[in-house]
């Protein structure tokens, strides 16, 4: 089993050397990690410069750090380790809860795994520890998780989060109902305004949801998916106000030409196809 391991807090935080060393236990490991913290950076990937890949001594460990995002080190790993079968983001410093999955650079990397046809787990534990010893307690926990996803190869993305003192592991789902994002105004040293953001308490977490689960020191384990659409809305709005779908399945082929889909590519991203000395695209 190869498992590429990676994080948002960078590579020189202990949440990711308890990581890698415990995930040693199941195969080999290679470590891509950033090389300066990148919390909260989200899925934002690296396109307007380029990208390095050092080796940096970390006792026991293959490990690179990249000057880029969490997502850009996935990218990166799997580009430089070929047949990664699984990519683990972690132990992040802080839980990853509900709302937060949105801004996680940690929930990203393991998202980046499964954009690239990999698994991906991210795994988040308390804020606060401050050295590998921190993280003893939670070590048999993380084993236990370890075993059980490493085997469920159904489940392509998972959340996980892990309390400060685990009771037991439970399935669960994302507690997005409520939002705690806030922003907060106040002086610089000169009297400027300037404002934080920052999260306020949510109480009352519905039960089976990822918060709850924490609340009640549950590690928590929630199976995500990359298709955002809400299926259930499409149907009803097609149904609701359809517009030109019928026509469209009339007049446009199943599947759009070569010359179709190129011209999309090119109005993506100026200049994402490279191109020959001689101005032909190169095939990708
Ligand atoms: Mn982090």
């Amino acid at each position: 089993m190869r498992i590429l391991v990676s994080n948002d807090d960078g590579i020189y935080s202990p949440g990711i050397a308890v990581l890698a060393s415990v995930a040693s236990e199941f195969g080999e490991v290679c470590v891509v990690a950033p090389d300066v913290e990148r919390s909260s950076a989200g899925h934002s990937i690296t396109a307007s410069r380029p990208l390095s890949y050092r080796p940096t001594r970390i006792e026991g460990l293959t490990a690179f750090r990249v000057n880029g995002t969490p997502a850009d080190c996935v990218s990166m790993g799997a580009y430089h380790w070929d047949k990664v079968d699984i990519v683990l983001s972690g132990l992040n410093l802080g839980f990853n809860l509900g709302n937060s999955i949105w801004h996680s650079g940690t929930v990203a990397a393991a998202k980046q795994a499964a954009l690239l046809g990999l698994r991906g787990v991210a795994l988040s534990a308390p804020a606060g520890a401050e050295s590998v010893a921190d993280f003893e307690p939670l070590k048999p926990w993380l084993r236990q998780v370890l075993q059980t996803l490493l085997t469920e190869k159904e489940l392509q993305l998972v959340n996980v989060n892990f309390p400060r003192h685990p009771r037991g592991v439970i399935w669960t789902r994302a507690s997005v109902r409520r939002y705690d994002g806030k922003i907060v105004p106040t002086q610089d040293p000169l009297g400027k305004k300037v404002f934080w953001f920052t999260v306020t308490p949510i109480e009352g977490a519905d039960e089976g949801t990822d918060r709850w689960a924490i609340e009640q020191s549950w590690i928590s384990m929630t199976p995500l998916r990359l298709d955002l659409t809400d299926g259930h809305s499409l149907e009803e709005v097609r149904a609701r106000r359809p517009l030109d779908e019928v026509l469209a399945a009339a007049v446009s082929p199943g599947k759009s030409s070569p010359q179709a889909a190129q011209s999309v590519r090119e109005d993506e991203a100026p200049a994402a196809i490279p191109k020959a000395p001689g101005g032909e695209p190169i095939d990708p």
